[in-house]
């Protein structure tokens, strides 16, 4: 790694401990060549497999941003967004999976954006599902109701 003071490629190690919850290990390292200090961190990614087959790193930033966008012109402010953006992270994380499929981040996020406006979790959820019909929009009300989805009555 880069020195990030003077670029120089080369760094030493002078102290390695793990954090608090043991989620990472930092390490204090030393420039040799200008002699500044600085820490870097090691942690797991958690990764999100897209359907694609292609895998990123998970981003709340991300999952924010995108249901920003299905919150526009609702009483939603920006402490909410990132309440329920952190509420979507630990639950993926306590998944305990190291790679979570993009559909799942997806079902993770309906929940908490259907307490939090459920105007914002019909558009969120007319795309991330990609509803065809009105058909559609009335089933996934149905549900926001607590009631079962719209269906044929049972007979007798
Ligand atoms: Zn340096």
């Amino acid at each position: 790694m880069h020195c990030p003071f003077c670029r120089n490629p080369d760094s030493r190690v002078i102290d390695s401990r793990s954090t608090e919850d043991g989620a990472a290990i930092r390490r204090r390292r030393s420039c040799p060549e200008c002699g500044k200090r600085f820490t870097t961190q090691e942690n797991v990614l958690l990764m999100v497999a897209k359907r694609s087959g292609v895998t990123e790193p998970f981003s709340r930033e991300k999952i924010i941003a995108g249901v920003r966008r299905a919150c526009q012109g609702r009483p939603v402010d920006e402490d909410a967004l990132a309440k329920l953006g952190q509420r979507v992270e630990e639950a993926i994380r306590g998944t305990g999976i190291a790679e979570i499929p993009s559909n799942e981040v997806g079902l993770a996020i309906l929940g908490p954006l259907g307490e939090l406006d459920e105007v914002a979790y019909l558009r969120f959820a007319s795309v991330y599902r990609s509803f065809e019909s009105l058909d559609d929009f009335a089933r996934e009300i149905e549900t926001l109701r607590g009631g079962q989805p719209a269906g044929p009555a049972p007979s007798g």
